[in-house]
């Protein structure tokens, strides 16, 4: 057996694993509009002339409509992302040959991706993300789209209009954003899987919110990429008990590792954006930072759930998502000093950084009585499957 086949093999056993100790049924893909979202989806990031051909289209209404389960959905995103990520890993690290990492989806219990090896194939691990990433980068990214404050452009985009105070304004005259946002995370909070709603959006929000999470997901797979170019398996510890289940080893990595990682997904997560979806640089940006914010809310969800206080508990065991955000910050000057003519989009991108922050806070403050009311009254815990530590200090 290849190293490759083994570690799929080991990813769905563990699925199997995982999936009976909590109830899940095996294959909870949700189909619902999902093929129509995903063409028009992609297709808004086509240009006119790619639209009109009508071969291009066939073959994504071809493609799309094939898929059938949730494992094909996830197999398909994540191959097309690693052929991307691992053709621009390979411009920016010369004499390097793009790395073959293993990745699939599993229910982790946390929003960062765990490094797990596989039994018997000593020096081969799978980078495992949380089964419903993808499907919650997609929600937080369209309640954001919904609460940062634009316009719809003629040709179907979203113009920002960087306009901080609106937020409370917007949140305040359309209560019904605030209270998908806190479905949505009640939802993958207590059942452990993120049920999709259905939310009118016009083309422009639709666009933004897809080019939101695109950015956040290629950042979050770019990470891997990270640790492994910079060799970072070869010195990790393993440790046991990463995973909701099963007792097996995984590597953990040192903070500073983390950071190195967060930095060099970055570098490598843009460029991929930039050539396959023409994203900007603050556009990616915005996305990684809503990883970081996603992890946030996550985090003040369970905390406030299992315990009542929002800010003592955190879930997974990666540095505090404040720390790595910081770290991430502090080097986009050594950026403008590489890249002196990207020195107005990185300034962009803070200001941007900070309008997201501020509409997720409004959010979260929006949904965090009921939260507090549904523990306090109704018992309601946070699924067992979250890895839960105390908040270092
Ligand atoms: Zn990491």
């Amino acid at each position: 057996m290849t190293d490759s086949e083994a570690a799929q093999r080991f990813l769905e056993q563990l699925r199997a694993q995982t999936r009976a100790a909590f109830g899940i049924p095996p294959d909870h893909f949700d189909y619902g509009s999902y093929h129509d979202d995903v063409i028009e989806s992609v297709l808004s990031t086509w240009t006119p002339e790619d639209q009109r051909d009508q071969q291009l289209r066939a073959r994504l209404e071809q493609e799309v409509r094939g898929i059938h389960s949730y494992d094909e959905y996830m197999s398909g995103v994540l191959a097309k992302m690693q052929v991307h990520l691992a053709e621009i890993a390979a411009k920016i690290v010369s004499g390097v040959s793009p790395p073959t990492i293993h990745v699939g989806h599993l229910e982790t219990g946390q929003l960062n991706a765990a490094s797990i090896l596989v039994p018997g194939h000593n020096d081969t691990y799978l980078a495992v993300f949380e089964d419903q990433l993808w499907m919650f980068a997609k929600y937080l990214s369209t309640a954001v789209a919904l609460t940062i404050p634009g316009y719809d452009t003629p040709d179907g985009m979203f113009q920002l209009t960087l306009a901080n105070d609106d937020i409370a304004a917007r949140l305040k005259d359309n209560k019904e954003i605030g209270d998908l946002f806190g479905a949505g995370v009640l939802n993958y909070v207590v059942k452990g899987k993120f049920t999709p709603q259905d939310y009118p959006l016009s083309p422009g929000h639709r666009n933004f919110a897809y080019m939101l999470e695109t950015g956040l997901e290629y950042f979050v797979l770019a990470h891997e990429y990270g640790h492994v170019i910079l060799s970072h398996p070869d010195g990790a510890t393993r440790s046991r008990s990463m995973l909701p289940v099963s007792d097996v080893e995984a590597l953990a990595y040192s903070w500073g590792e983390e950071y190195d990682a967060d930095l060099f997904g970055m570098l490598l997560a843009y460029p991929a954006c930039s050539k396959y979806f023409r994203l900007p640089f603050e556009i990616t940006f915005m996305g990684i930072s809503l990883f970081f914010d996603a992890l946030e809310i996550i985090d003040r969800a369970v905390a406030l759930l299992e315990t009542g206080d929002e800010n003592i508990l955190q879930v997974g065991s990666h540095p505090p998502r404040a720390l790595r955000l910081k770290h991430l910050r502090a080097n986009l000057p050594h950026l403008v000093e590489a890249h002196p003519s990207m020195s107005d989009d990185i300034e962009a991108a803070l200001k941007l950084a900070d309008i997201q922050r501020k509409a997720i806070d409004m959010l979260w403050e929006h949904c965090r009585p009921t939260f507090a009311g549904l523990r306090k009254y109704a018992g309601i815990r946070a699924h067992p499957k979250w890895r839960i530590f105390r908040k270092e200090p």
